[in-house]
């Protein structure tokens, strides 16, 4: 089971069909007001995000979701979905693993709080702790930096307790975390809880969950509250109740990501973003004519075809000739010959089906064909990385809540 789910993650499912995915046709109209110009964009929908951290919720069994938006909120843009999650009434706090991230989180408006899961220096962590960022911590120096930051902020640092219960990638160990919370208490740290990463090996996932349960109630014993505890990403969020513990810290299901083969066949969660262009040039090719470097593609009979002005930089897979579509005006339209840097090209057909400055969707929840699983793992990536890899350069256009 969790193989399977990871071979998911990594693009080895089946196309999602339209059956599956419950949309073969448009589910939503676009925007009203798309750009004017040719510069491709990013779409934020923030009914789709906040929509789904309800279903997140859901599988939460209501707990509070203490919301990921690392790596530029998934591709979305912090900025943009920031401030949708802030105003989430399931979401208790947003975590990042940059301390930009924070920080641009607390420029865009947001004001729950945020947990920084990352090392800091002790300038960063005044800043941050001024502007009710939570540290992690998890190093031997971490009593004695906590109490300088409090001295040079001026207030008490409030912080959770990054565990390493099995993953053996960051935090504390927890076989060696006994002494050294004591003496982070003793320094005056606002304890607001302890998290650990899973390893997403279900039975060894429970170890992990009562390995970090253990350290909490021999602390408790000694008269240390450490707060609420924290495991969950989001498959576990999705398929491992047993690990919800206080509070469930989803990243990738909130921004539509499917997680796994039985959520993509839920239809629960939508791709809260769209990856546009304008169709930059409607040409009739004849046959035996190329497209692109190498002339890699060739028509075999008289055909149209249309440029997109965006290409890899921008996010799209440069291995998207590989079978991708694009949805222009409903229609589905091959890309050939190669995605280069900021072109692209697809097949219209026997006729100019569509024309300079039509809206081409790349990627998106409006049909299968480019949701962005199947432009994953038809181009060999990953969802994550189709999500991940959306240029922070492009611009962003938040439709109405
Ligand atoms: C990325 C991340 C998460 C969220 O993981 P998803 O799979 O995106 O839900 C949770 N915790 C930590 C420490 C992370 O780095």
């Amino acid at each position: 089971m969790a193989a399977s789910r990871r071979a998911f993650l990594l693009g080895a499912a089946a196309v999602p069909t339209a059956a599956r995915l419950g949309r073969g046709t448009l589910s939503r109209p676009g925007p009203a007001d798309p750009p004017p110009g040719f510069d491709p964009w990013v779409e934020v929908d923030p009914a789709a995000l906040a929509a789904n951290v309800r279903v997140v919720a859901r599988y939460a069994g209501g707990r509070p979701i203490l919301a990921v938006a690392k790596n530029n909120a998934y591709g979305l843009g912090l900025a943009e979905a920031g401030p949708v999650l802030d105003r989430a009434p399931e979401v208790s706090g947003l975590a990042v693993v940059r301390a930009g991230e924070a920080r641009a989180l607390r420029d865009a408006g947001v004001r729950k709080p945020i947990l920084l899961m990352a090392r800091c220096t002790v300038d960063e962590a005044v800043e941050l702790v001024r502007r009710e960022v939570r540290l992690s911590l998890f190093g031997d120096d971490a009593p004695g930096f906590c109490a300088e930051v409090g001295r040079r902020a001026r207030r008490q640092v409030r912080a959770h307790l990054y565990l390493d219960t099995g993953m053996g990638r960051m935090g504390r160990r927890v076989d060696r975390a006994d002494d050294w919370v004591d003496e982070v208490a003793r320094a005056g740290v606002v304890l607001e809880g302890a998290f650990t990463e899973l390893t997403e090996d279900p039975d060894f996932d429970r170890e992990q969950v009562e390995r970090l349960r253990a350290f909490a109630s021999r602390a408790a014993a000694r008269g240390v509250r450490v707060g609420p505890l924290h495991a969950a990403s989001s498959a576990a969020v999705a398929h491992q109740p047993e690990t919800h513990l206080d509070l469930v810290r989803p990243g990738f299901a909130l921004y539509g990501g499917l997680v796994s083969r039985e959520m993509a066949e839920r239809a629960e969660l939508r791709p809260a973003f769209r990856l546009r262009a304008r169709v930059a040039r409607v040409e009739r090719l004849e046959a035996g004519d190329g497209v692109s470097y190498h002339r890699r593609w060739r028509a075999e009979r008289p055909t149209w075809v249309a440029t997109l002005p965006i290409g890899y930089v921008d996010g799209y897979p440069a291995e998207a000739v590989k079978g991708c579509e694009a949805l222009i005006g409903g229609r589905l339209c091959p890309v050939v010959g190669t995605v280069t840097a900021s072109h692209t090209v697809v097949v219209l057909g026997d006729e100019p089906t569509a024309r300079v400055g039509d809206v081409a969707t790349l990627m998106g929840p409006d049909h299968p064909a480019i949701h962005p699983d199947t432009v994953a793992r038809r181009s060999g990536t990953s969802e994550y990385g189709a999500y991940f890899r959306l240029s922070p350069l492009l611009p962003r256009l938040t439709l109405a809540g």
